[in-house]
């Protein structure tokens, strides 16, 4: 499928998908094209940028300056950055300032960073009703395009649903520059990708659930050229780094299509969460999102493997309650996704009980998930992180929070089925390194 950015979609899932961005653009041009597309879409000349001081000094400063130029009135909001240990973070707390910023007769709102910033810009500006442009400067995540944020709120890892940016911008020597931990995270993020799908299929199979298989099939034609020679990611190639962000984009796109994120966020994406929710709770720090993304993909193809072994299944209900003293303060708050989860539990064993249902399963999940070894491969030649210690944590925490990211969030994925199977707790620790 070409590329439908701006476009409607009548699908064959049956749904009618509107396609935000309009536009993402990759050139040289980032500060003209934001200043236009400021102009197309403010009602007035007040904007406001958003940024750190890195992305400030790597593309903030010339858009603001463009955007001065177009007559603009610009107020600057640069997140406060402890430096590289203490980025900024997407909470209650950031929000709060920006929400602020924005009530005092803003018109645009232009997001110029990655994560945290293109997420802090999207959840401000669609509370106050404003347009937003993104200027990307690392291929680090796949949130730019999509409608999700996902804060922390409360320390627990959130989702809240807004609206994609009008058009997402991105000069590609800035996405080249960035510091290259950014961009093995936004490979983390991409690869995840092969159990997050899995997922979503399994809960379609099992549930009922939606699914579109075109939302799914949307980076099959971009994954070979940053997956099949992942070191010229490492070697800062630029048609690498180019696919790795249109990968990165076009998921993002899947997810808006999906209306939520589980085209690319299932058991992989909960091993993360945890480990960011632990920080939360202890303050050890944590790595970057997609770096813990990638780790957590190559156990949850682990767990596919084991999993999809599996020929005649002898069913076990997982625990009805989550782990109090694992949480702590923050268990009351899992414990309330984790309960709407227990009716799945008793759905999909009925389910797998029931006629070929199992064997069905197997057949079509198979066909779907990587092997593990080719995740951990990829990850590895693009000198990307691939055990504990790469994200900055021992093996007993990593560990710990495989064990426990199934009591995080409502969602269904391979975590509980391995659960349900009696694969975990057992292969945990024959997989965790
Ligand atoms: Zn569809
Ligand atoms: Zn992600």
């Amino acid at each position: 499928m070409d590329v439908p950015y701006g476009k409607t979609i009548r699908c064959g899932c049956g749904r009618i998908h509107e396609i935000e961005p309009r536009e993402v653009y990759a050139g040289d041009a980032v500060a003209r094209q934001a200043a236009q597309w400021a102009m197309w879409a403010a009602d007035g000349e007040r904007a406001v940028l958003v940024a750190d001081r890195r992305t400030y000094e790597a593309a903030g400063r010339t858009v603001a300056r463009a955007l001065q130029e177009a007559a603009f009135a610009v107020d600057e909001i640069i997140l406060s950055d402890g430096g590289p240990a203490r980025p900024p973070v997407c909470d209650e707390a950031t929000h709060a300032v920006v929400l602020d910023r924005l009530g005092e007769g803003a018109n645009v709102v232009l997001a110029v960073g990655s994560g945290v910033i293109s997420d802090v810009g999207k959840w401000a500006a669609f509370e106050r009703g404003l347009p937003l442009i993104t200027v990307a400067t690392a291929a680090s995540m796949n949130g730019y395009t999509s409608a999700n944020v996902a804060p922390t709120i409360g320390g627990l890892k959130s989702l809240v649903r807004a609206r994609p940016p009008r058009a997402v911008l991105a000069d590609p020597r800035v996405i080249r520059d960035a510091p290259y931990e950014l961009t093995t995270a936004g490979l983390g993020d991409a690869l995840a990708k092969t159990t997050s799908a899995t997922d979503w299929r399994l809960n379609h199979l099992l549930f009922g659930d939606y699914y579109c298989p075109a939302s799914v099939a949307l980076t099959d034609r971009i994954e070979p050229l940053y997956s099949d020679r992942p070191e010229a990611l490492a070697d800062r190639e630029p048609a690498a780094i180019a696919a790795l962000l249109e990968g990165l984009m076009l998921t993002g796109v899947a997810m808006t299509m999906a209306e939520s994120s589980a085209p690319a966020s299932g058991g992989e994406h909960m091993v993360s969460h945890t480990l960011d929710m632990l920080s939360s709770l202890d303050g050890h720090p944590h790595d970057l999102h997609g770096r813990q993304v990638g780790v957590g993909t190559i156990l949850a193809c682990e767990l596919y493997r084991r999993v999809l072994a599996v020929e005649s299944p002898e069913l076990r209900a997982p625990a009805g309650d989550v782990d109090e003293a694992y949480w702590g303060p923050l268990a009351p708050a899992c414990r309330k996704e984790y309960s709407r989860k227990l009716p799945r539990y008793e759905q999909a064993a009925k389910r797998i009980r029931t006629g070929s249902t199992w064997d069905d399963l197997r057949t079509e999940l198979a066909a779907m998930v990587r092997p593990p070894e080719r995740i951990r491969s990829c990850l590895e030649r693009a000198r990307g992180a691939v055990v504990a210690a790469d994200v900055g944590c021992d093996r007993v925490r990593l560990l710990a929070a495989l064990l426990h990211g199934h009591e995080a969030r409502s969602r269904f994925t391979v975590l509980d089925l391995a659960r349900m199977l009696g694969v975990m707790p057992g292969a945990a620790a024959e997989i965790v390194h």
